[in-house]
C-alpha cells in the first residue's frame, strides 16, 4: 500500500450560511456541510469517497482545491495551502485540477474543442503556438480524441465524449493530483465503464493520484485503492478497498455494502437504515449517525467517537470498535 501523503487534511470545516445579512436583527444560521474533516490521501493512489447525497463529498473535494473557503489546514506537499500567496496558488492550480460531474454544464458551449483546451495554457503563460499544439495532441491521444473532434463544439458530442473532453482539459496543464466529482453519474451505464477504464489507464501512465468522488461503490470497488466513506460532513471509515468490503467496521459502511447488488453473494441481509440523513443544518450531536444506527447506545448521543486504527490501513470512528 502507498504511504507517502500528497494531501493531508486536518480539522476542516465548511458551514455555508443561510441567510443574507441584510436583516442585521436577524441570526445567522449555517449548514454544517464539513466538520472536522481529517482524511490523507497517499501519493499515486486513487481514494474514493463514498457516502449519500448532500453528505459533503462535494464539498469535501472543492475545498482540498480551494475552490470554496474551509477553515482548518490542507497540506499539498507538507505546505498548507491555506497561506498560499496568488503566486503559490496560480503554480498550486497547475498540480490539481478537478473534474465535474456534469460534462454538459461545465464545457463552454461557444467554444471548439482546442479553444477550450488551448484556454488554461494560455492562462498559464504559454503562448507558443507550437507548444501549444504539441500538449494538445498529446492529451487528445491519451483520452481517445481526435484530430478531427478539435474543431467541433460541446453540443456536438455524446455526454462520454464530452466528459474525455473535462478529462483532457483537467490535464492539459500536467497535473499530479485530480479531483474527479462524480464524473460518471451523468452518463448512461453503458458508456461509464468506457470512462472508468480511461481514467484508469490515465492514472498509471501518467503517474496521477485522484481523489474519485461518488456514491455507486460498485464502482468505486472496481476503480479506487482505497476508500473513505462520509457521513453527514465527517468520515466515518477508511480502509484499503478489500479491507473495507470484506471486513467493514462502521454500522453505516455495512448498511452501504449490504444494499450494493452482487452475483457472486446473495446471502448477505440488506441492512435498511431508518429515515433519511438528518439536516445538516441541526446535526444529530455526538456520533452523527445515532439517529439511524441500528447499534445506538446512550453514549452515541453523548460522546463522539474518536478515529481508531483497527488494522495498518483500516481506522473507524464508532464506539463499538477499539484500537487493536
Ligand atoms: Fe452507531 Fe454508536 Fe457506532 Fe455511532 S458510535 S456508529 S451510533 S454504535
Amino acid at each position: 500500500m502507498k504511504t507517502q501523503e500528497l494531501v493531508k487534511i486536518k480539522n476542516l470545516k465548511v458551514n455555508y450560511p443561510l441567510q443574507s445579512d441584510f436583516n442585521r436583527m436577524s441570526k445567522k444560521e449555517y449548514i454544517q456541510a464539513l466538520c472536522d474533516v481529517n482524511l490523507d490521501i497517499y501519493k499515486g493512489e486513487i481514494l474514493g469517497l463514498v457516502g449519500e447525497s448532500g453528505c459533503g463529498k462535494s464539498t469535501l473535494g472543492k475545498a482540498i482545491l480551494k475552490l470554496i473557503p474551509a477553515e482548518g489546514m490542507i497540506f499539498y506537499e507538507n505546505e498548507n495551502i491555506q497561506d498560499f500567496k496568488p503566486e503559490e496558488m496560480k503554480n498550486f492550480r497547475k498540480k490539481a485540477q478537478m473534474i465535474f460531474q456534469n460534462p454538459y454544464a461545465s464545457l463552454d458551449p461557444r467554444m471548439t474543442v482546442y479553444k477550450i483546451l488551448r484556454e488554461p495554457l494560455v492562462v498559464h503563460g504559454i503562448r507558443d503556438k507550437s507548444v501549444i499544439n504539441k500538449k494538445i495532441h498529446r492529451i487528445i491521444d491519451l483520452t481517445g480524441l481526435t484530430e478531427e473532434d478539435l474543431k467541433r463544439y460541446p453540443h456536438e458530442f455524446s455526454g462520454g465524449q464530452r466528459q474525455r473532453i473535462a478529462i483532457a482539459r483537467a490535464l492539459i496543464l500536467e497535473p499530479e493530483f485530480l479531483v474527479a466529482d462524480e464524473p460518471v453519474s451523468a452518463l448512461d451505464v453503458s458508456i461509464q465503464a468506457q470512462i472508468i477504464t480511461l481514467l484508469k489507464e490515465l492514472k498509471e501512465k501518467l503517474d496521477l493520484t485522484i481523489l474519485f468522488i461518488s456514491h455507486d461503490l460498485g464502482v468505486v470497488k472496481y476503480l479506487c485503492d482505497r476508500i473513505a466513506v462520509m457521513y453527514l460532513g465527517n468520515i466515518a471509515e477508511t480502509a484499503i478497498s478489500d479491507e473495507l468490503f470484506s471486513n467493514p467496521a462502521h454500522p453505516y459502511t455495512k448498511a452501504l455494502i449490504s444494499a450494493v447488488p452482487s452475483i457472486h453473494n446473495n446471502k448477505t441481509k440488506r441492512i435498511n437504515l431508518s429515515g433519511d440523513l438528518p439536516s445538516p443544518k441541526n446535526p444529530p450531536t455526538a456520533c452523527k449517525f445515532h439517529t439511524r444506527c441500528p447499534y445506538s447506545t446512550d453514549i452515541c448521543s453523548i460522546e463522539e467517537p474518536r478515529a481508531v486504527q483497527i488494522t495498518k490501513s483500516h481506522y473507524v470512528k464508532c464506539h463499538l470498535c477499539s484500537e487493536r
